[in-house]
């Protein structure tokens, strides 16, 4: 199935094919510094939950509390960082083709289900996926925080600070890209829920361009 996948940086990035991710389920792997992450939404409206850690020492992971803190927003686009728990940075926004995203909610999880869906059928979400996919990392559960969730949209009242979850905005083929400032563990899934995703579950694709 051809996609409409922009090309980034001719005759500098090696080749590499993009890797799917099923709906409903998750993966991790390793990033150098340098490399480059692109995530795509391949159908549309679906949501992709994003981890980082450094490879180096996993005490060091992603923080939605210093990276809202010092992007002074909550709506996170090209040229904002994400940082570490210790004020690092760990991955650059470089492309967003979308510019909604969602840094406030953590994983859906099976207690997501039984809190939010109690008719429906309970899914261990991306919070269980992640954990399975983190686990070969010496990850534990415990240490997932909230995650960067790409495509999501989750809109706040100014005024009430209510939240809401709504279908994504993102269309077919849409994406965004990161480049890794340390190396690092990084997870991400296609994301369970059936609210955060427009009421159905697609894949996600992604891959990892090495510079030279
Ligand atoms: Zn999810």
């Amino acid at each position: 199935m051809a996609l409409p996948i922009p090309l980034f940086g001719a005759g500098r990035v090696s080749p590499s094919a993009d890797q799917v991710i099923p709906e409903r389920s998750g993966t991790a792997f390793r990033m150098a510094a340098g490399d480059r992450l692109v995530v795509i939404d391949p159908r549309g409206e679906q949501v992709a939950d994003l981890l980082a850690f450094n490879a180096d020492d996993l005490d060091e992971v992603i923080s939605s509390g210093r990276t809202l803190d010092y992007a002074e927003t909550i709506y996170l686009t090209t040229g904002h960082i994400l940082y570490s728990n210790r004020s690092r940075p760990m991955l650059d926004i470089v492309e967003d083709s979308v510019g909604r995203h969602d840094f406030l909610l953590t994983p859906c999880s099976v207690d997501t289900f039984h809190h939010f869906y109690p008719t429906l059928t309970p899914h261990r979400g991306c919070f269980g996926n992640l954990a399975a996919a983190l686990e070969p990392y010496g990850i534990a559960p415990d240490r997932i925080p909230t995650a960067f969730n790409c495509f999501m949209n989750v809109p706040v009242d100014g005024q009430t600070g209510k939240l809401r979850v709504l279908p994504p905005v993102s269309k077919a083929g849409d994406h965004i890209a990161f480049v890794a400032k340390m190396d690092l563990v990084v997870g991400l899934t296609a994301c369970s829920a059936p609210d955060s995703n427009g009421g159905t579950f697609k894949p996600i694709h992604y891959r990892v361009e090495t510079h030279a």
